[in-house]
């Protein structure tokens, strides 16, 4: 057999080829289905092959697919940025920095706090806090910021030390405490942390609102933010939230942070903000983090050649709409609740099934090998790619989480269908996932 020369994530595994995707279903060259479960890694938040999207390609292409946004800019990037305000509804405008990917996002929010401080004259914040067991991205600057211990392995010489503060992860306390009587110690190390480091080497502290793919689903309790952002306000640091993977409907609000009621000074999104037809992401920064900037040098001091692209603008910009059209943050909240309590029986009913938890179509299931002590397994056993691996046998596309107290000793899923699913499509999938749960715990017996 010829060898194939594309690098995958595992050279020894077998992946199927792709032939099409129609709404949740994707489909391989040999005729197999597959129930999108995951959006792909919480990306494709309308569903595969809508026709407006694919019209709304067609219809730019034949003006122009690329401009060079040192040379012009382009009615859709413009209506992008304007509806993007929109939907940050706050009490002042943000303006929009167009990427190409969630880590481009997150760097260029880190250097947009940066500049912000210089313009005022405070040169020496530049140092961004984060949380342990985040994913703020792949390249080195967002890699710095990421809390996630396996990614982080081989190249710590090159990194920052960003990840400074502990998740608030209530169902593996790391202070072994309960909510309410814990008052918030999670969020209060982030006040001993600058006090410690001095806020005058601070220019942010940057969170994803609800934890992904580092703690497969960590929901701050009720509170958190409101602390967070009180404790930032007070030392001078900018507060920047990754939306990467929760913004756009995917919680069941427009935002993550819309959930604590929070406005934050920057943005990051990617992911669901085109929904997997094109690549773009954003950088949101508000007006008042822009103003010294806009007084001062006049711009953010980054760029990529494919910054602000107008075709792929159009199609981010059919993807908001079709968004608000269809409802999906109102069906996401609905559908997740019901999909939230499916899979709690699931979990009442496996002995490992340790924890479920979730907003709106953003759900995590954590495994333990023992559910009172909630001892992980061990890793050798390999528990989530088993997890991942029946259920792809099965039909079932699920994404994998790290968990566990030490940022990745644990095993987790992640259950983030299409915020389109049907309640009956729902119903399939939790078939889907209790069959695969069944087969996997019978293994592990
Ligand atoms: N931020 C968050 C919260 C993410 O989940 C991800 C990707 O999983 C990223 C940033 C990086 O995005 P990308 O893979 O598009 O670079």
């Amino acid at each position: 057999m010829k060898r194939s020369l594309l690098i995958k994530p595992n050279m020894d595994d077998h992946y199927p080829t792709v032939s099409h995707g129609q709404g949740i279903y994707i489909f391989d060259n040999k005729g197999k289905k597959y129930l999108d479960g995951s959006s792909g890694a919480v990306v494709a938040s309308i569903g595969h092959a809508v026709p407006e999207i694919m019209n709304s390609m067609t219809e730019q292409a034949q003006h122009i697919s690329f401009v060079y946004r040192s040379q012009f800019t382009s009615a859709p990037a413009e209506k992008l940025a304007d509806k993007l305000n929109k939907l940050v509804h706050a009490n002042q405008d943000y303006y929009s920095f167009f990427v190409n990917s969630g880590s481009e996002a997150t760097e260029t929010a880190m250097k947009t706090a940066i500049q912000h401080w210089q313009e005022k004259g405070f040169s020496t914040k530049n140092k961004i806090l984060s949380r342990w067991s985040s994913y703020h991205g792949i390249t080195l600057g967002a890699l710095s910021l990421s809390g996630h211990v396996e990614r982080r392995k081989r190249f710590i010489p090159l990194l920052e030390q960003y990840p400074s503060v502990s998740a608030p992860y209530c169902y593996r306390c790391p202070f072994q405490q309960t909510y309410p009587s814990c008052q918030l110690m999670c969020a209060n190390e982030l006040d001993t942390v600058i006090r410690r480091i001095g806020s005058e080497h601070i220019a942010a502290f940057m969170a994803e609102p609800i934890v992904g793919a580092a703690g497969a689903v960590i929901i701050p309790p009720t509170s958190y933010y409101e602390k967070i952002k009180e404790i930032c306000d007070h030392h001078h640091i900018l507060f920047i939230t990754d939306e990467v993977m929760t913004g756009l409907g995917r919680t069941g609000k427009m935002f993550g942070i819309d959930h604590w009621g929070v406005k934050p000074d920057i943005i990051a999104l990617g992911k669901g903000m085109s929904a997997g037809y094109t690549p773009i992401a954003a950088t949101l920064a508000s007006e008042s983090v822009m103003e010294p900037i806009l007084q001062g040098s006049k711009s953010i001091m980054s760029g990529h050649t494919y910054s602000a692209n107008p075709q792929s603008a159009a199609v981010a910009l059919e993807v908001l709409n079709y968004i608000e059209k269809h409802q999906l943050v109102k069906k996401s909240a609905k559908h997740g609740e019901y999909l939230l309590q499916k899979l709690k029986q699931i979990q009442f009913k496996y002995q490992m099934v340790g924890d479920v938890r979730g907003k709106g179509l953003m759900i995590g299931v954590e495994f333990v090998a023992d559910k009172t002590t909630k001892v992980p397994f061990t890793k050798n056993v390999g528990v989530t790619k088993l997890v991942i691996d029946t259920a792809m046998e099965k039909g079932l596309l699920v994404y994998p989480a790290a968990a566990g107290s030490n940022g990745g000793d644990g095993d987790a899923v992640m259950i983030a269908p299409p915020l389109v699913i049907t309640r009956d499509e729902i119903d399939h999938l939790v078939t889907l996932f209790e069959e695969t749960i069944q087969d996997v715990q019978g293994q592990l017996i």
